[in-house]
């Protein structure tokens, strides 16, 4: 599965180009097709956050053309622990303009797109339309729910990540033959049972082992590469720092993509006997 056009419409590669991406260009499994594939990426970062920073800047090195950035909030001074996008001369600037000015600045051939918005029922579909998958870096229930249902609509695979303390989670969602969201978690946890990162805490360095585990995911969606974490989920313990993936199947009473009736309410389909906890946090 590769993302995006077929290849005689790939956009070329300039001289300065191919200086820059020759790491890639002479792995066999990228080359200059894949290169031009990542050339005519439309990857749509939503978060600007913990997972959005270790995300936009590998994604903006690799050679995405481009970027678009959902994101409402503002540098914050307890932002700077993690969200490295972000300098201290950005504390009270929009997360969206440090972020464009900051991956510009690390490679200008990428087209940075400015979503300065909640992500709402209203706007979701019609920003996701214009990219070819969302990368999932998100810190809260609401918008991972609207993620999830707005890809499934649209049929855009969703790179999921989310974190919490020494914890983290990844996983691909929503492509025709996997699980969405909806599948693991069908509905939100009531409001405040499980904890965000601002009430709970989370090691600084955690969003860059998970977010960077989505950006490879998404490279290797793009290039149609290696094997995508598709049905499973993988899961991070830093502590411990042990990584294991568990099979996740699409369910099909799922209330986003399932294909029967979704009432009585959805069984979760972690083929594990204990359903992982889900991190909320970015
Ligand atoms: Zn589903």
């Amino acid at each position: 599965m590769s993302i995006g056009r077929p290849a005689p419409e790939l956009p070329p590669l300039s001289q300065d180009e191919i200086l820059r991406y020759s790491r890639h260009l002479i792995i066999p499994e990228v080359g200059v097709e894949g290169q031009r594939r990542l050339k005519a990426a439309r990857v749509l970062m939503v978060g600007a956050g913990g997972l959005g920073s270790p995300i936009g800047l590998y994604l903006a090195a690799a050679g995405v053309g481009r970027l678009g950035i959902v994101e409402f909030d503002v540098v914050d001074e307890t932002n700077l622990q993690r969200q490295v996008l972000h300098g201290t001369k950005d504390v009270g600037r929009k997360k969206v303009e440090s972020a464009r000015d900051r991956i510009r600045d690390l490679n200008p051939h990428v087209e940075v797109v400015a979503h300065e918005a909640w992500l709402t029922s209203e706007n979701a579909l019609d920003i996701i339309r214009e990219y070819d998958l969302v990368v999932d870096g998100t810190d809260n229930f609401a918008t991972r729910y609207l993620v999830n249902d707005a890809c499934v609509l649209l049929g855009k695979p969703n790179v999921y990540g989310s974190i919490y303390r020494f914890e983290g989670q990844s996983t691909v969602f929503c492509t025709a033959e996997g699980p969405c969201y909806r599948c693991l978690y069908p509905e939100p946890p009531p409001p405040g049972l499980v904890p965000s990162c601002a009430e709970g805490g989370v090691l600084g360095i955690l969003p860059g082992l998970v977010g960077l585990v989505q950006a490879t995911e998404t490279v290797k969606l793009i290039a149609g590469i290696g094997e995508p974490l598709v049905g499973r989920l993988l899961l991070v313990d830093a502590l411990s720092m042990q990584f294991r993936t568990v099979k996740l199947r699409k369910n099909p009473r799922c209330p986003a993509c399932g294909t029967r009736a979704s009432s009585p309410p959805a069984p979760r389909t972690c083929t594990r006997s204990s359903s992982p906890r889900t991190p909320a946090a970015r």
